[in-house]
């Protein structure tokens, strides 16, 4: 077994290594320099000799992925690996490195981008997801090479990587926190494996973090002072993980009173991490994900808890202001991105706080902040900030510390030990603890053989036994599925992880699982994905799952949160009525309605398609509409329309909109006659279905008449349960004085005399909504002419 480490070995940053094992290469990281003024890239001159058969990657950080778009398209058939959320954030990261690269590619002294968009598209196309502790072949034709991805605790989406080979096994790292973040959780020390060979992160090697909880309350408690005294607090954050840490607290802070209740705003790159954040919910700790759940609220950017995320037209105005807030805005070091403007304007206030909360690169703005004197001015980009504001430092690390370290190497308890991704001090502080141990501590360039001079591969039994995941939700029962697959620890359950041949399950299947195992809540993809497969379940299925519930709005209601969509499952009865619309025919006339809107005639144009349909309505474009705006009054259709210009369609729809009015549906009479029924038998409600009370009308305009009327005055006297309609209790109905005088006057019925304002007349017996049609019997002008009056200028003599 032999390692290469091309980058990120006595330093931090371009963390790449080369693994020769079993007569194959496994690329892992292929990170950048990003602040570097030389040699940004990792040294490649290895792969030259031993091409890369495959690449892992740990996690998105840029001095773990910046190369790869580079090495990728060196190696075009190399399959690539990482976790769904690490591809997700790479997208991001990378795409904003080409940006930046361009940029300065612009600049006379600069180097020219090392790759492109393109490029970046490219590798992000070809990495294949994979889920925690599923066990996966890398290597197509190596099937005694075995990998895991372990949860690492660093950001969303990063792993460790354990390997089994039959030369030994291997533990790298990536990089690691032990310390549970607002985000993720730590790694969980009681399911490391333990592996013959490690090569673990150093970052702080020689550092102790102090008290995660302590430090967040001296953080807050700056902030606080700081809005106290009416200032103004800017926090650079890195975009990916501290960012999201920091407003968490933030807003925990806020929440509890403990800070004041100012708007928190959120700048930069920060923003589409967020909204990445919650859409992989899956991979965050427990608690945000019953945040999600319960409270159906954004995590990050939230304008009803006074969380904005700045537009960048907004940002002038944002500068301008004086009063006490909070911005997070990315870059963390003041090297780009929003957080320099920020910094440039509030530097000039005393009153104001810059307050970091992450690594600062020695040559970075930030750190010649930290190290500046009150009136100094420090550049920063294009701003130039003249310091006159407070500036504080506080530690959140996502990385282990030397003692928690000792602690994990301790676990894993490897036969060799490699130490990088740290400073040369760090890693030789830290290799002194390990006596028992052969600890290496390579420099950018070696090549070590591990395990040199003992006995490798005699233990071929797999250390580490992957647990199939159950997932449970609440109280109910861990999932008994449909399509559970049992997950064996080798290599075996390749394909399964890989090239997933379960079947796609039918949308009415996810309905199923769903409403079954949690019918009173919205789902995830992600969730519905684990109803349906259980164990089987494999990132890589998401598109799949995806793909079907395009079709999903006859059988969920969906919502967003944020950006996430969630999937509540529509009941049984609903679906019933959802189902039978999607069988809609073009030239069929519906009532539709809108969120707010009074309801409409429109026609259909095309059959549903995706829980959409084409229609026009009265006051509607012909534009697709969820089914769920639809009202089906049966058997009424106008086929012919389907030729006709829209503008036309629409015109006569309102026409005949207009000459429903005339019909004189009077609702208050169809609610006494639900009364009539109900009394005298034991039974308690009296329901009906829309579609039965349009087919109790006689003629077609009936029927559509009293589909409107319901949906316009019904509320009123009938209380709406799923697809039914149930009358109101008489009391409740007569309580309202108009209400009664209405129905007075409707058991009067036609012919009664009756006073008008002064005038005589006789009810007609036609009635509606709040209107009688009278009459007019005194003599005079007038006399036997029809009138409409309001119900309430109508007194019975
Ligand atoms: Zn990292
Ligand atoms: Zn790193």
């Amino acid at each position: 077994m032999e390692l290469t480490f091309l980058g990120g070995a006595a330093e931090v940053g371009a963390s790449c290594m080369l693994l020769r094992v079993a007569h194959h290469c496994l690329l892992v990281d292929g990170g950048m320099r990003p602040g570097s003024r030389e040699g940004r890239l990792p040294d490649l001159h290895a792969l030259v000799t031993s091409p890369p058969e495959c690449i892992l990657i740990t996690h998105a950080h840029i001095d773990h992925t910046g190369a790869l778009p580079l090495i990728a398209s060196l190696y075009p058939s190399a399959p690539i690996y990482a976790t769904e959320s690490t591809r997700a954030l790479m997208e991001i990261l990378l795409k904003d490195a080409v940006r930046i690269m361009e940029q300065e590619g612009l600049k006379p002294d600069g180097e020219t981008p090392f790759y492109t968009a393109e490029q970046v598209d490219m590798l992000l196309s070809r990495i294949q997801p994979i889920g925690y502790y599923q066990p996966f072949a890398p290597l197509p034709d190596a099937a005694e090479i075995s990998l895991c991805f372990l949860p690492a605790g660093h950001i969303l989406g990063a792993a460790m990587l354990y390997c089994e080979t039959p030369e030994g096994t291997i533990l790298h790292t990536g990089d690691i926190s032990v310390t549970d973040q607002r985000t993720v959780k730590g790694l969980d020390l009681q399911r490391l494996p333990a592996a013959d060979v490690m090569i673990c992160e150093g970052t702080y090697g020689d550092r102790g973090h102090g008290n995660r909880k302590e430090e967040e309350r001296q953080l807050m408690e700056t902030v606080q002072a700081t809005l106290a005294r009416g200032g103004r607090v800017l926090c650079p954050a890195f975009a990916v993980g501290r960012a999201q840490e920091v407003l968490l607290i933030l807003k925990a802070y806020r929440a509890s009173g403990h800070m004041s209740p100012v708007p928190i705003y959120i700048d930069g790159m920060i923003r589409p991490v967020c909204a990445l954040y919650q859409n992989q919910s899956h991979d965050l700790q427990p608690g945000l994900q019953r945040y999600l759940t319960n409270a159906r609220r954004p995590l990050f950017a939230d304008p009803d808890l006074h969380i904005f995320a700045v537009r960048s037209f907004e940002r002038p105005a944002l500068l301008e202001r004086t009063n006490p807030m909070v911005v997070v805005s990315s870059s963390g070091m003041l090297s780009g991105g929003a957080s320099p403007l920020y910094a440039a304007a509030l530097a000039r206030d005393e009153r104001n706080c810059i307050l970091f909360t992450g690594y600062q690169d020695e040559e970075s703005p930030g750190s010649a902040l930290l190290r500046a004197q009150r009136g100094d001015v420090i550049r920063a980009g294009e701003q130039s900030i003249q310091l006159y504001c407070q500036i504080a430092r506080y530690n959140l690390s996502a990385h282990v510390d030397a003692e928690q370290i000792a602690h994990v190497v301790a676990r894993v308890n490897p036969r060799h030990l490699f130490l990088v991704h740290g400073m040369p001090e760090a890693l030789t502080a830290l290799a002194r603890r390990f006596k028992r141990t052969i600890v290496t501590i390579p420099a950018v360039g070696d090549c070590v053989v591990a395990l040199e001079g003992q006995l490798a591969g005699v233990d071929l039994e797999p250390h580490y036994a992957a647990v199939p995941q159950l997932v449970t939700h609440g109280d109910s029962e861990p999932l008994a599925t449909t399509a559970a697959v049992a997950l064996s620890s080798r290599a075996t359950s390749a394909a399964a992880t890989l090239a997933p041949e379960l079947p796609v399950p039918s949308i009415e299947n996810l309905w199923r699982s769903a409403a079954l195992q949690g019918p009173a809540r919205p789902w995830t993809v992600v969730e519905l994905g684990h109803a349906y497969y259980g164990a089987g379940y494999r990132p890589a299925l998401r598109a799949q799952i995806e793909q079907v519930l395009l079709e999903a709005a006859t059988y969920f209601r969906i919502e967003r949160v944020g950006a996430q969509p969630t999937y509540q499952p529509r009941p049984a009865e609903e679906v019933k009525r959802f189902v039978s619309l999607s069988q809609l025919v073009p030239g069929m006339i519906v009532i539709v309605r809108g969120h707010q809107g009074s309801p409409q005639l429109a026609l259909v144009l095309e059959p549903s398609q995706a829980g959409n349909i084409l229609l026009i309505g009265e006051q509607w474009k012909a534009v697709p509409r969820p089914l769920n705006v639809i009202c089906l009054v049966p058997g009424v259709m106008r086929p012919e329309w389907l030729a006709l210009p829209a503008t036309t369609v629409k015109a006569a729809l309102r026409t005949w909109r207009a000459s429903l009015d005339e019909l004189w549906i009077d609702l208050f009479a169809w609610w006494a006659q639900c009364q009539e029924e109900h009394r005298g038998s034991d039974e308690q409600r009296e329901d009906f279905e829309y579609s039965a009370l349009c087919n109790l009308a006689q003629s077609e305009d009936e029927r559509v008449a009293w589909g409107l009327e319901l949906l316009l005055h019904g509320v009123n006297l009938f209380r709406h349960e799923d697809l039914y309609w149930i009358p109101f209790e008489r009391e409740r109905i007569l309580r309202d004085s108009g209400f009664a005088h209405h129905l007075a006057l409707l058991r009067a019925g036609k012919g009664t005399p009756v006073n008008v304002r002064g005038r005589r007349a006789v009810l007609t017996g036609r009635s509606n909504w709040r209107l009688f049609e009278v009459r007019w019997t005194e003599e005079g002008e007038g006399e036997g002419e029809l009138s409409k009056v309001r119900t309430v200028h109508i007194e019975t003599l």
